[in-house]
């Protein structure tokens, strides 16, 4: 029977490599949080949240460690200031989880929870994950907007709505309608693709321009 909570336990046993990764760096740092890392909701609650961001999963040394999505490696910096910068944050983020950071009207999740050996999720990882990221994405009941970061959270997202990846590629960029949401694309801001260049602070501001002018509307 499929599970249809919309946070998995601490434990999930859903994926075997990953559950035994957790199992590894339980052991080695028995301080951090290692389990699967839960939506980051604004603190009014999701009848508040009007935008969801899909990330693609907790880093080893980041979200892994620290329990909250993009916090405590490089990926949070532009993530976060970004959304303050467009009013859909506010506080200041210093990279833990007990800073005075706070969303607004807006959520954090990732397509697959559970960190992955070198950030690479095998395909019925993200599968199987969608267990979660479909009854994410219907308890959002003011949901209007999804931003997607990179093309393995784009997929799994458009199936998690119900579409065919076909119809909706992902596009750095890219806007399109699926069902009662507008997906909006970029390339996810991790180190690896700012440092290369494949996305600068300009592009990335671009993307979230747009995804502000329609949340106004
Ligand atoms: S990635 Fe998702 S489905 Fe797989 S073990 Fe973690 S929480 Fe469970």
């Amino acid at each position: 029977m499929q599970n249809t909570s919309v946070e998995p336990s601490r434990d999930c046993p859903l994926c075997p490599r990953l559950h035994d990764f957790i199992a590894l760096w339980r052991q080695r740092e028995p301080g951090w949080f290692n389990a699967p890392v839960p939506t980051f909701l604004p603190p009014e609650g999701e009848d508040a949240v009007r935008f969801l961001i899909v990330g693609l999963a907790p880093g080893l040394r980041g979200a892994n460690r620290t329990g909250r999505p993009f916090t405590g490696d490089y990926a949070g910096d532009l993530l976060y200031e970004t959304l303050i910068r467009f009013g859909l944050a506010r506080g200041r983020f210093e990279a833990r989880p007990d800073d005075s950071l706070e969303l607004i009207s807006t959520a954090i999740t990732n397509a697959v929870r559970c960190v992955p050996p070198e950030n690479k999720p095998v395909g019925a990882e993200i599968n199987t994950c969608r267990t979660f990221l479909v009854p994410t994405l219907k308890r959002f009941k003011n949901l209007e907007a999804v931003l997607t970061l990179g093309t393995i959270a784009h997929q799994s997202t458009v199936r998690a709505l119900g579409g065919r990846v076909a119809a909706h590629p992902f596009r750095h960029g890219g806007r399109q309608e699926i069902g009662d949401v507008t997906v909006f694309s970029s390339y996810h801001c991790s180190r690896y693709n700012t440092n290369t260049g494949r996305l600068t602070t300009e592009m990335f501001v671009s993307v979230f321009s747009e995804v502000a002018e329609f949340l106004r509307k």
